[in-house]
């Protein structure tokens, strides 16, 4: 392990003006402006840290100032020191004595925690020369348990546990790391469904999508239900009757109306409800479950630790378990919520999108299959097509699946001319609109 030391941290409001052609609309957030709380971990060798938290637009201030303020845990240490107990690393930051008042780990500050955390693993993959999901897929599973924070979950999975879970699938390891590297990993659309797109734009998109190899297609739903309706027919037509549909309401709904509103979408197939209502409502997501079989609930976009994922894993009211690469506290909490997963075996499909989100979770969706989930069936990865050009190493994809990331690090780096070009409110692609706004032009 490379000795290099975190000199510096630099922090970046990065705001992408999504809202202006709809892209990323539903039911809740109709006018996000993507985001990227963005953060740069220098050090004193001649290789820096790249990592990042999603948000859609304003606040995304409160967060970078919250990564400055947990910064300062991290400037000073060395990757050495890092590596050397990864888990005492990430509580330290986690459960500091004093930031941890402003969650425990929820929140802003568990938005900080991520991109933060994100960086140091891109950093610690790259003085590996490995791909962020290489590294992970060949670490020995003792190492995994050890980045791992057990806290809030023993009583569903300690250290044994998840030691055992990893050690039966070492044997087939390699092959699994073999298949990806050749096949890929399912991947699924969202972007032929946003709320705000016209019915052309729907028709268009899936057939787009259709051709691209996608099998798997999600819209939003929820803010009319003649609309809803309508469009599920339209993109069934669109699709044929053997790809799979899936609808996502962003928690738009109570728990009865929920259970209404599917009702006159069920004939239409839909593999999962995604978000009907509280991203905090465990009790209400079981309910949903109950009501709505065969229909699967799907839901932890914005479930905020691994202690929550516990619950919605053993209440019922996660079906399909969408965790995701900036919500939690970065890689490490991933590792625990992806363990969990496992021991309630309840599949692994991760949320992606925004800006950045499909380049990290690429790794991790490669992760849970190799070390923890060994089988494909029944998976696919959320895709959507936006800001993928601002990344030095954007995802790939292929014929509807994501390709194995190849390059050193966690994919997480955007380049320098998009960071000065979009960063709020100062960069040119800001100062132009307020420009034009004051003149009534937009
Ligand atoms: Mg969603």
């Amino acid at each position: 392990m490379s000795t290099a030391t975190i000199t510096r941290a630099e922090i970046i409001d990065l705001r992408f003006p999504t809202s202006e052609e709809q892209h990323g609309s539903d039911a809740v957030h109709v006018d996000p402006d993507y985001s990227a709380a963005y953060v740069v971990l220098h050090t004193d060798a001649p290789i820096a840290g790249h990592g990042l938290t999603f948000t859609i637009g304003r606040g995304n201030e409160i967060v970078c100032q919250a990564i400055e303020s947990l910064s300062t845990l991290v400037v000073g240490k060395t990757l050495a020191d890092i590596a050397k107990d990864r888990r005492a690393f990430w509580r330290s930051l986690a459960q500091d004595s004093q930031f941890r008042w402003l969650g425990p780990e929820k929140g802003v500050m568990q938005l900080a925690l991520a991109a933060l955390v994100n960086a140091v693993w891109d950093l610690e993959a790259r003085l590996a020369n490995k791909p962020l999901w290489k590294l992970l897929a060949e670490m020995p599973a003792e190492t995994l348990v050890a980045a791992t924070d057990f806290h809030g979950i023993r009583d569903a999975v300690d250290e044994t546990a998840m030691l055992a879970m990893l050690h039966a699938n070492d044997a087939t390891r390699a092959e699994r790391i073999a298949r990806v590297e050749r096949e890929g990993f399912p991947a699924y659309t969202t972007s032929c469904g946003w709320i705000g797109y016209s019915d052309d734009v729907v028709r268009a998109r899936c057939r787009e999508a259709i051709t691209e190899g996608f099998t798997h297609f999600k819209m939003k739903i929820g803010q009319s239900i003649a609309d809803d309706v309508r469009r599920a027919r339209i993109i069934r037509e669109e699709i044929g009757p053997d790809r799979v549909l899936m609808v996502d309401a962003n928690q738009r709904f109570d728990v009865r109306e929920a259970i209404e509103w599917i009702k006159p979408l069920a004939p239409f197939g839909i593999w999962w409800f995604e978000e009907p209502v509280s991203p905090d409502d465990i009790l209400g997501h079981a309910e949903i479950a109950r009501s709505i079989a065969p229909i699967k609930v799907a839901t932890g976009e914005q479930c905020q630790n691994r202690v929550m994922f516990k619950q919605f894993l053993a209440s019922g009211g996660m079906q399909i378990c969408q965790l995701d690469s900036c919500r939690v506290g970065g890689v490490n909490d991933n590792l625990a919520i992806m363990a969990l997963a496992r021991r309630y075996d309840v599949p692994v499909c991760p949320h992606a999108g925004g800006v950045g989100l499909c380049e990290l979770v690429a790794h991790l969706v490669l992760v849970d299959y190799i070390r923890f989930n060994p089988t494909m069936e029944g998976r696919v990865c959320e895709f959507v097509d936006h800001l993928h050009e601002h990344f030095v190493d954007p995802c790939v994809i292929q014929r509807g699946r994501y390709c194995a990331p190849t390059k050193p690090g966690y994919s997480s780096e955007i380049k320098r001319e998009s960071l000065r070009a979009f960063a709020f409110p100062d960069g040119p692609e800001w100062t132009r609109r307020a420009i034009f706004r004051g003149k009534g032009i937009a």
